[in-house]
């Protein structure tokens, strides 16, 4: 039971209607966050260097089955919202 794909597909059933899709890629958590940062496949957990900081450390987490990721070098966290937020913040 792929419990990842089935909370996308929960979340894509509630109001998203102010997102546009094409841009965000709610239903693929990870697929949006690999759109910014290369991550490595860890055992539960997949990591990289974070966009949001200088990070040489790999110290930005992706955690797959919460949708939530979280930067251990400079503690920005939170899910897909937050990190679209963030990136557009950066830019
Ligand atoms: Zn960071």
């Amino acid at each position: 039971m792929n419990t990842a794909a089935a909370h996308s597909a929960a979340l894509l059933c509630l109001c998203y209607t102010h997102i546009n899709l094409s841009e965000l890629h709610p239903n693929d958590f990870i697929g949006l966050i690999t759109q910014y940062v290369r991550l490595q496949e860890g055992r539960k957990v997949l990591k990289g260097n974070c966009p949001f900081h200088n990070d040489t450390t790999s110290s930005f987490m992706v955690y797959p089955s919460k949708e939530i990721f979280k930067c251990f070098g400079c503690g920005r966290e939170g899910g897909a919202d937050e990190f679209t937020r963030a990136i557009q913040a950066r830019n």
